[in-house]
This record gives C-alpha cells, structure tokens and sequence, in this order.
C-alpha cells in the first residue's frame, strides 16, 4: 500500500528521533567502567607530573581553528563541524584542544605564571568526516599541554607522560613513533627540495597528494594511499635538512629518551596532520597496526600562541583518542577494576516500612555502610532479586511489624538464615556480619 506523504514524513520524524546522530555514541551504563578507569589513570599520572586541569569551551570561534590548525588540513578543508548562526561570527566546535587552550592561556594573561604553565584537559571534540571503524564524529581526548619551555627536557617530560599513560593502563605492544618536522628556518629549503623530489611524480599521486603538493608538500609523506607511499619512500629526509638549532634540540630528545629506555622508533615520514607543529612530533602505534591508527600523540608547538596574538612562547603537548584506548583496553582483555559494590541491600514492605526505611537508609549511609535500595520498587520478590543480581552479601528487610517494634530482619544470602534484632544495633551487625564475610 503507498503511503501518503504526510504519513512517511511522520514515521521518518519518529525514527530521527530515536537515532542518535551520525557518528555519535551514547557511552552506556555497562561501558563506564572503561571509561573511569582510563580517565582515572591519566589524571592521576597528569597530576603526578604536576600537570593542572583546563576546561575550555567545547565552542569556538571557527577563525581560532582555522588560523592554528592551518587552513590547507585535513581538519580545516574538510572536517570542522560548523555552528549555523544568522549574523555573528561564525562558531564550530573543537575538532580538537590546543587551540582553545592557548586561546585561553592569552585571554587570561597566563603569560604572567611561573613556566611553564601545564595543562591537562579530557572530552569530546568534533570532526566532520565520514564515520568508518575507529573513526567518529563525535569523540573523547585527554590532552596534555606545556606553554613556555623551549628546552628538549620539556619535549621528553611530555612524551614520558604519554608513554607513563599508556604503561599504568596496561597496555602492551606499543611502540613509540618520533621526528623532528624543523622549523621556519630549516624547513622551507627542505620543502623546496622536497616539491622538487615529487615533480616528476606529480601525475601518479592521489588527488589530495595533488592539491598538498602546492599547498602543503610536508603532508606529502605520510599520505595513506599505496602508490603515494611508494613515493615517499625514496624522498629526500627532513633530518639532513634541519638547521643548527633543530638538530641539538632533536638530538637532545633521543638522547634523553635513551636515559630512559624508552624505545622509540625514529619515523622520518611522521609529519602530523596540523600545521602548527615545529620540531619534534610524535605518536604511540599499536606494534602490529601501522600508522593509520594512532593512539595518540602531538609535539612542539613553538610559534601558535604567537600566531594566536600573544608573547613569542614554546610550547609542546599531545592528545589521546579515548575511544581507541578503550578498544584496546578490551582487545588486550585488561582487567578493569569496577566501582567498589555495596555488600547491603535494604528492603522495604509496605508503606509505613518504606517511611521508616528512608531515615534507616540515610543512617547507614552516614555510617559508611554502602546500601543499595530501590523506593521505586514496591514487591519484596522484585527487591530480593534484584539484591541477588548484584551479590549483596547482607538482606536487610523491613515489615510493617518490624517497623512498629523498632527492630528489622537480618537475612544471610548466601545460607538464607535470619535473624530479627533492634534498628538501634543495626550498624554493629551489619559490621559484625560483613567482617565474617
Ligand atoms: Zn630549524
Ligand atoms: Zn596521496
């Protein structure tokens, strides 16, 4: 039968209202677990290191991104997630956190703190692209920032966080990825030479390779496409390139990371899809996966808080994916510790019982004594299962005859005895009971 329009209209209505939208996910109940234990962990490690929580808006102006991220990226051309508004000026939101950051760290006259100034920040950014396995649009970062140290002391403490993160969550196999992209005074005669290279290439190379070849040829090396790595594999090697200055600060941050036995992998295609990178760059690889999925990783940044308005300011940071870390926490079937449960369930039959059950529960919770109950839950059948489910170790069940003497029923779940004593004792059972437990 042919529906009229009106009618399809409706059903298409209903059905975008219970979609959540393209590339975004609810993180469920069941999932959280994950995410604590992940978010815990690198906190933990970003304070130990004497790193100090930002929060930024998730909204920004879109010229911020635009001018930090540069405007011929990945990000830029294709994937910012436009805010449509009538006449201001136009907003996106992040496809990722240092630009709002170190927006911040001006508008606040940061400048001014003892440096360097250390971040740590985590939540969802944005990026408009065409959702695939591992790719969203919507998705989660912790991300690290240090604004006012040029020393390659600072490079390494970053990079030893990130690797301190991922080793604290257990994660195994992983390999560190490392380069030095230069600087402005080492790079556009290595570009130069590099376009050069590419020339005679130009026609076999991807389309977007073609469009990077003019606008941005360092992108060039670490294209994705099979007959554009070919290519890259013989080009000329930005390491014999750098000036002076990048070469002793790169050599200082292997030489370092020698000290610290963290093996790394020295990546000379590694180039990072941002524009505002200088110097060092680099990212953490699961062994057996390859380059197209990185689980996270950054570099210097010595010239954006000066692109952005401010005092010239060094500066390096990284940025992990949550979603992969999660995966791979799963991949890898590390043990997650889960939400310490409580041992105690109340439950109540009866309206004069639920009453009294009320002050009883905040008694105990005052107490110490985790107790689950549920006052949406009239049968006592229903309560008892559902103290089943979660393995209570202890029953505590309050009757209209019990709440009029004042007592309540104690019952064992695993034997099932029972046993009735006073309200006013009820703290030392429940403690004497659990202890034997
Ligand atoms: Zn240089
Ligand atoms: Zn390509």
């Amino acid at each position: 039968m042919k529906q009229n329009k009106g009618q399809k209209e409706t059903e298409e209505k209903k059905q975008v209202l219970v979609q959540a939208p393209l590339g975004m996910n609810d993180i469920l109940p069941a999932e959280q677990k994950y995410w604590n234990f992940a978010i815990g962990q690198m906190e933990d490690l970003a304070k130990y290191f004497g790193y100090k929580k930002i929060v930024t808006p998730i909204i920004e102006y879109q010229d911020l991104f635009t001018r930090s991220i540069g405007r011929v990226t990945d990000i830029v051309e294709k994937e910012i997630f436009e805010i449509k508004q009538k006449r201001e000026t136009k907003l996106a939101l992040r496809p990722e956190f240092t630009a709002g950051i170190v927006r911040s760290y001006i508008e606040n006259g940061m400048k001014n703190r003892a440096k360097p100034v250390r971040f740590y920040s985590f939540g969802p950014i944005f990026r408009y692209s065409k959702p695939q396995k591992g790719r969203f649009r919507e998705f989660w970062q912790f991300n690290v920032e240090a604004l006012g140290s040029c020393s390659a002391g600072q490079d390494v403490e970053v990079i030893l966080l990130c690797w301190d993160i991922f080793e604290k969550l257990g994660l195994k196999n992983l390999t560190l990825q490392i380069n030095s992209i230069g600087c402005p005074n080492c790079r556009p005669e290595y570009l130069s030479l590099l376009k050069e290279y590419y020339r005679p290439y130009r026609r076999r190379l991807c389309a977007d390779c073609k469009r990077r070849f003019s606008k941005n040829p360092l992108r060039l090396l670490d294209c994705k496409e099979a007959r554009c790595k070919e290519v890259a594999d013989k080009a000329p090697q930005i390491i014999d390139y750098l000036c002076p200055d990048c070469h002793s600060h790169f050599k200082s941050v292997l030489e370092f990371l020698d000290e610290l036995d963290i093996s790394y992998v020295l990546n000379l295609r590694l180039v990072r899809g941002l524009d505002y990178y200088t110097k060092t760059v680099f990212e953490i690889w699961p062994e057996k996966e390859g380059g197209n999925l990185s689980l996270g990783g950054g570099g210097r940044y010595d010239l954006l808080v000066e692109e952005l308005g401010g005092d010239p300011t060094c500066a390096c940071g990284f940025a992990i994916g949550l979603e992969r870390i999660i995966s791979e926490l799963k991949n890898q079937r590390i043990d997650v510790k889960e939400e310490r449960k409580p041992k105690v369930m109340l439950v109540q039959l009866g309206e004069i019982a639920k009453r009294k059950s009320l002050p009883l529960f905040e008694k105990l919770r005052k107490q110490g004594i985790r107790v689950l109950a549920i006052f949406g839950k009239d049968s006592v059948r229903g309560q008892l299962s559902v103290a089943n489910k979660n393995k209570v170790t202890l029953a505590l069940i309050l009757g209209e005859k019990e709440a009029l003497e004042g007592s309540i029923i104690i019952r064992d779940m695993q034997s099932g005895s029972q046993e009735t004593v006073s309200q006013n004792r009820i703290v030392e059972e429940i403690k004497k009971r659990l202890k034997e437990d």
